[in-house]
């Protein structure tokens, strides 16, 4: 026999005011919350359980540590069963079973119960009245209501003080402290379900949270509490992004979190194309990577590894993404490092600002990613031989050992006699295209520093500071046939605070819709846990 709201109910609260139409000249003024009230006395049911004194603890209130007690001889019982239900069985045959789930299911229960325990008497009750939060009028408390909701060890349910008020608005203080009045499950569920999602497709982000905690959950469930998530992180970045480039006159970048573990500071962007869903075209999207090397850690065949990824991912402008990058640069810390690594593919927008990251005293080295170089030369091969395949592929290849050996010179000239020759010999159209990819390689001269990036252990392409930009943009936006309803649905947020953010119109338009519909009296934030002013 678990705890059940049965028991958890007769601990209602005491003061059971209605709410009172309350005429004031001035607006109540908020109070502090009250000292707990002196309960009677209930009496302990076992003084001691288990070699375990009551009296040990001087802070447990007596209906706490019984319900603690009834939940650990339930939880005793129930182990018990399943362990003498093995013996009884055959153990050797049973053992593997009952390691690898009645154990565990038993201690998931025995958790669930003692939580049920201390919510018996934590159920958000205030005092007979409250302030209401929207309109500043009273609340009345008006009874106890059950909610289910998921914790790391499954489903429990708790029993919520209610208050409502003439105004229509209504308040449960206690979804507030645990953080669940968006959704039925606790934050550090949230989090993790986002940070799957982040990751994983949604389906596969159910089928893993199933797998690792005794929860059952809905693709919606993850779908909603992903777009929670990444509602939040935007607005910190947005709010963020505005007080660094809103007011030039106040302009402050946010606090660093941290000191970057390695010397140098890796940025690598990229964009690409992917579909939304309810959206006949395709939309751009921008990804920023950002990080630190530490290029003791290369070895000859290997760029040392990028640490302590960051994202940021928009469907935005240039200008958006790049004061995006700024903001979490200087938010890591980043601008602390000594070397300033940006990868990149080569459109305009990152190198004509990219050395606004710089600070002063930072060595400032922008590559060209060797991957969209590569392309380019295949490209121009192309153009160059025509059909001849095999003498396109030489031709690219003996250019990109030119990049590779940093003979920089022989490159450009062979560029260049390759110019001469088509504007000869093979026609406006081929020579103008010879003539694009010339140009394209001398605006970016600068940037096509390959050797100097191995020898210092650096990475030479973006794809090695992160498949991330794969990852996160192509093959998770822009799988096949895929149209994503971009919720922020791919933000994540991992122990080390990944962010990486979509954001759409259609997402703006569904949160703007989302708010109108909450209850003012429950709009507290995700984050914010301010409870309802006290009033009696
Ligand atoms: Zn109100």
């Amino acid at each position: 026999m678990g705890i059940g709201i049965r028991r958890i109910r007769s601990f209602v609260p005491q003061v059971l005011a209605a709410p009172e139409p309350v005429v004031e000249e001035t607006p109540p003024v908020p109070q502090p919350k009250k000292a707990r009230r002196k309960q009677p006395t209930i009496p302990i049911m076992h003084e001691e359980a288990l070699g375990v004194r009551y009296a040990d603890f001087g802070h447990l209130p007596p209906e706490v540590w019984n319900q603690l007690v009834g939940a650990i001889r339930d939880g005793l019982r129930s182990l018990c069963r399943t362990v003498d239900d093995a013996y009884q069985a055959n153990l050797e045959q049973q053992l593997g079973r009952l390691l690898d789930q009645g154990i565990p299911d038993a201690v998931y229960a025995l958790g669930r119960d003692v939580m049920q325990g201390v919510l018996s008497r934590e159920r958000g009750y205030l005092g007979s009245k409250l302030v209401c939060d929207a309109c500043g009028d009273v609340l009345g408390f008006e009874g106890n209501k059950p909610r289910s909701f998921l914790t790391r060890l499954g489903e429990i349910t708790a029993c919520r003080s209610y208050y409502v008020g003439a105004c229509g608005h209504s308040v449960f203080p206690l979804d507030t402290l645990l953080g669940i009045q968006e959704h039925d499950a606790l934050p550090a569920i949230q989090e993790e379900i986002a940070f799957l999602a982040a990751d994983l497709s949604y389906g596969k982000a159910v089928a893993t949270v199933q797998r690792l905690l005794p929860i059952t959950i809905s693709n919606q469930t993850v779908q909603r509490v992903t777009a929670t998530v990444a509602g939040q992180i935007q607005a910190e970045q947005e709010a963020d992004r505005k007080t660094a480039f809103g007011d030039p006159v106040n302009a402050a970048f946010p606090e660093p979190v941290g000191v970057p573990s390695g010397p140098v500071a890796v940025v690598a962007v990229d964009g690409g194309m992917c579909r939304i869903r309810d959206q006949e075209d395709f939309s751009e999207f921008k990804v920023g990577v950002l990080g630190t090397i530490n290029p003791s850690n290369a070895t000859p065949d290997q760029p040392a590894p990028v640490e302590g990824k960051h994202y940021v991912a928009h469907f935005a402008d240039a200008d958006t993404i790049f004061e995006y990058v700024n903001v979490e640069y200087h938010r890591l810390g980043l601008h602390r490092c000594s070397v300033l690594h940006i990868l990149g593919d080569g459109a305009p927008w990152i190198w004509s600002r990219g050395k606004e990251l710089c600070h002063e005293g930072q060595e400032y080295i922008p590559t060209l990613d060797y991957y969209h170089v590569a392309e380019h030369l295949a490209n121009l091969g192309k153009v160059l031989f025509g059909s001849e395949a095999q003498a396109a592929n030489n031709w690219s290849k003996a250019m990109r050992a030119r990049l590779d050996n940093d003979e920089l010179d022989s490159f450009f000239t062979e560029l260049q006699s390759s110019l001469q020759w088509a504007t000869r010999q093979a026609g406006k159209e081929r020579a103008e295209a010879v003539r694009l990819e010339l140009e394209y390689f001398q605006d970016r001269r600068a940037m096509l520093n390959y050797k100097q990036c191995r020898e210092r252990g650096l990475p030479i392409g973006s794809g090695m500071v992160e498949g991330g930009i794969r990852f996160v943009g192509k093959d998770r936006l822009h799988r096949t046939g895929m149209r994503w309803h971009v919720t922020g649905a791919e933000a994540s947020r991992s122990a080390a605070p990944t962010r990486a953010v979509r954001e759409t119109h259609s997402l703006n338009a569904k949160r703007r819709k989302g708010r109108r519909r909450s209850i003012p009296g429950q709009q507290h934030g995700y984050k914010r846990r301010r409870l309802p002013t006290i009033i009696s």
